[in-house]
């Protein structure tokens, strides 16, 4: 059963994108996940085919229209997939979530352009948002992108080493201590002894030390989460 991905957008021509190169596109040659485009513009209306139209009470932009985003939602097979909508208004995206999505059944996406959807249709679909960071796009395209690759990538046989995955950023719930590779000494800087030790338990205690130091010094909320979660799982259960 393959991880099935529909995206409901202004650019079909948009994707697959940065999801046909490397591992993911790989993966989609071979099967893993599939992706599939519904071209938002062919429920538009008159002979430009309009998507969109001047927002309720005034203001600059333009909205997406509820009637023509539901016909482009219903004539998506649902196959128990979410339905996201991309936008900064969502919870940010997180590891958590990308798991949490990467073993369901696919993704059903909408990728907003101009000021975004018109709020009834969110609600008349109990559409679930999802931001990818505080910032703003021009549209969701990219940010369903993101979101997919990030999925993907955690689908079994995507990845080359499955043990990478585990050790990585955020999994650990703290960040990935740093790597070096050859040359041995590069422009006066050294790979760290311990790291060419040989010594298999010291090296893992020096990543795990550097892991989180670098996790305090950048993302203090992370070290917080970290050390409460250490010091409740290490309590004895009652
Ligand atoms: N007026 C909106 C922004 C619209 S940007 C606001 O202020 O909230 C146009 C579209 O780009 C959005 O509908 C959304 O689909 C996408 N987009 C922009 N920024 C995004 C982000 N940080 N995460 C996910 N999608 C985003």
């Amino acid at each position: 059963m393959s991880f099935d991905t529909t995206f409901l957008t202004l650019f079909p021509e948009a994707f697959p994108g940065m999801l046909d190169v490397s591992i993911i596109g790989r993966a989609r040659d071979q099967g893993i996940w599939t992706c599939e485009t519904v071209d938002i513009r062919e429920f538009g209306e008159g002979k430009h085919r309009q998507v969109d139209d001047t927002p309720a009470g005034g203001g600059a932009g333009m909205v997406m229209r509820a009637d023509i985003m539901a016909a482009a939602i219903e004539s998506v097979e649902r196959k128990n997939r979410p339905l996201i909508y991309m936008s900064p208004r969502g919870a940010t995206l997180n590891q958590a979530k990308v798991r949490q999505l990467a073993s369901g059944p696919g993704l059903i996406v909408l990728c907003g352009r101009f000021e975004g959807l018109d709020q009834r249709v969110i609600e008349a679909y109990d559409i679930e948002e999802v931001s990818i960071g505080d910032f703003i796009l021009a549209g969701g395209e990219v940010a369903a992108q993101t979101m997919t690759e990030a999925c993907v990538r955690l689908l079994p046989g995507v990845a080359g080493n499955e043990e990478s995955l585990e050790q990585e950023s955020f999994e650990t719930g703290l960040l990935e201590h740093p790597h070096y590779t050859k040359p041995r000494n590069w422009k006066n800087r050294p790979t760290p002894d311990v790291l060419l030790s040989g010594d298999h338990k010291k090296i893992e205690e020096w990543r795990q030390v550097q892991s989180l130091a670098l996790t305090k010094a950048r993302r203090p909320d992370l070290y917080a989460s970290f050390k409460l979660n250490a010091a409740t799982n290490a309590r004895p259960k009652d």
